[in-house]
């Protein structure tokens, strides 16, 4: 039986103080504990956030990862660091990264590995842009993306991660996919996964992004192959994240 899981991706859009009050809100709002919650605050934030999380089940995990493990690479924040403060999720791939900062299938099978080499679960984010749905390539586009990570990584590192289906249209526009949409490219991802090995199938977590609200959560989770979400604009409210992660609870 897969646990569900909610992540909260807090992008660039909090402050210190935000930041702080928000996990307060989080730790004193969470009642029912019977799927994973995590939270994903900008570089900066992690060490005080994940201490604050420290003693409570919800866990802490980044936006990114360096492609690399050391070296000259400025600006850059590797694996072993997050792990240093206890990072268990980084998000690989995200749509933004892909279209504004370069990333690209390899250089998110990089970031993909070096999670995994720091024992951090890395949470790659793939889905389709809106004229990649239009012209009927939807699968096409997801399975190009994970394949590359496939290929690099193996198959065996799925053991250890989470996948998060996520268009692109959907993200950040108040446009869900339907629970039939999702459910449907969750299934293709499991049914991609389970011709390399059906066990890591079955067991990995596949959730959903985009828009995702308390309003269409439930519907979400209703889907037997939607295993969580990962969340947004939603996630910077500590009422509507806890809404949306009762939604999820099994
Ligand atoms: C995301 O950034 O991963 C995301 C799903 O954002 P939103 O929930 O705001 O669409």
């Amino acid at each position: 039986m897969r646990r569900n899981l909610v992540i909260g991706n807090w992008k660039m859009k909090v402050n210190h103080q935000s930041a702080q009050k928000l996990v307060d809100d989080l730790i004193a709002g969470l009642s029912v504990e019977d799927a994973d919650l995590a939270v994903c605050p900008p570089f900066l934030y992690i060490p005080e956030v994940c201490q604050r999380l420290a003693e409570t089940s919800i866990s802490c995990g980044a936006q990114n990862v360096a492609t690399h493990a050391e070296g000259a690479y400025t600006g850059e924040i590797a694996a072993v660091m997050l792990k240093d403060f206890n990072c268990k999720y980084a998000i690989v791939g995200h749509s933004e990264r892909r279209a504004n900062y370069a990333d690209t299938d390899t250089s998110v099978a990089q970031r993909f590995q070096q999670a995994l080499e720091s024992n951090i679960t890395p949470v790659l984010a793939i889905g389709e842009l809106l004229e990649d749905r239009e012209q009927g390539v939807t699968f096409d586009i997801v399975a190009k993306q994970l394949n590359a990570v496939i290929d690099f990584a193996g198959i065996e590192s799925f053991k250890n991660a989470v996948i998060a289906y996520e268009p692109v249209w959907a993200i950040g526009t108040g446009l869900t996919a339907s629970a039939e949409q999702a459910q449907e490219v969750h299934l293709y991802i499991r049914q991609l996964l389970a011709e390399k090995d059906q066990q890591i199938a079955d067991n990995i977590q596949i959730i959903y992004g985009g828009s995702v609200k308390p309003q269409n959560a439930e519907a979400l989770f209703a889907m037997p192959d939607i295993d969580g979400a990962l969340v947004g604009g939603d996630s910077l409210s500590a009422d509507s994240f806890l809404k949306i992660y009762s939604s999820f609870q099994k």
